[in-house]
């Protein structure tokens, strides 16, 4: 089944995956293609189970389905449909709202809600690719009334750190965190999660920093200078985001996954991976995420 699909047309998505059996041999593959091994009590040996598809281990006679353990497991709907949403999110890059997902594929808003963020939740970063060489960090306020404006309260607004690598004359990567204060103690958890000790790191000069020079031995803190003039690279960056989430959201709730949603795109625009593929791939990889985990 070797066939590689840069980006899908939906002709291309529907030919590939007519139906739930094509998705469940395509998970199926996807789950064993680096041999069978039992997750009851790690013997790789196995014979055919009850069912197509499924597996039993020889040792101790587990049943083991391609969606058993993943988010696919007795969703409420039809894998096709699941596929589909994986496809829609995948492909559009204004992001898709659950509404508009529910008229296309006639499910329930909150269902589609639901699954979607069981798709974004696959969307966080691995940590595995620390950024290095020329970073700029600094933190945003986002949601509610923002920065400059005095004299009212907004309880919903979020403060945000986010971290730019540049690259050439523009940005090659974005992380962002949302944080409860921008103390050293939460923006050195950011950074140490993202950012490679070496790297060159360009502050403002907010006192939060400057402790984390012992961590960061080549951080320097610079005047931003009047709406972060002097950062225009991560400014713009963390302007784009800001629309990007106006344009389906209104408000700030689940921010970090919206967050992980963007950076996520963002980080593979340059890159020749398949956003589909990729994404199923992690999501076989993540166990179950349960609505009380996503609203938590
Ligand atoms: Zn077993």
């Amino acid at each position: 089944m070797e066939q590689r699909f840069e980006s899908l047309t939906i002709f291309e998505f529907q030919e590939r995956f007519p139906d739930d059996k094509s998705c469940l041999i395509y998970l199926y593959e996807q789950k064993w293609k680096n041999g069978f091994i039992c997750p009851g009590c790690g013997n790789t040996r196995y014979c055919k189970g009850n069912k197509e598809y499924i597996l039993q281990c020889t040792k101790c006679n587990r049943l083991i389905s391609p969606t058993s353990g993943t988010v696919f497991h007795q969703v409420k709907f039809s894998l096709l449909k699941a596929f589909y949403i994986v496809y829609y999110i995948s492909t559009n890059s204004k992001g898709i709202a659950s509404t508009e997902l529910s008229r296309k594929l006639g499910l329930r808003q909150k269902t589609c809600w639901s699954f979607k963020h069981k798709v974004m939740n696959a969307m966080q970063s691995s940590g595995n690719f620390k950024i290095s060489g020329k970073v700029e960090v600094d933190e945003t306020v986002v949601g509610g009334q923002e920065e400059g404006v005095v004299g009212r309260k907004n309880n919903k607004k979020k403060l945000v750190v986010f971290a730019v690598e540049r690259k050439g004359k523009g940005i090659s990567r974005l992380y962002g965190k949302v944080i409860k204060n921008s103390s050293s103690k939460e923006l050195r958890k950011f950074m140490q999660t993202t950012i490679e000790p070496d790297a060159e790191i360009k502050t403002d000069k907010w006192a939060g920093y400057a402790p984390l020079k012992k961590d960061f031995k080549n951080l320097h803190q610079e005047v931003s200078g009047k709406k972060g003039k002097n950062f225009p690279d991560l400014h713009r960056a963390i302007m784009g985001f800001k629309s990007w989430l106006r344009g389906i959201h209104h408000h700030a709730n689940h921010l970090q996954a919206y967050i992980d949603e963007y950076t996520y795109r963002f980080n593979r625009s340059n890159m020749k991976v398949n956003l589909f593929e990729n994404l199923i791939s992690r999501m076989m990889k993540l166990g179950p995420y349960p609505y009380k985990m996503i609203i938590n």
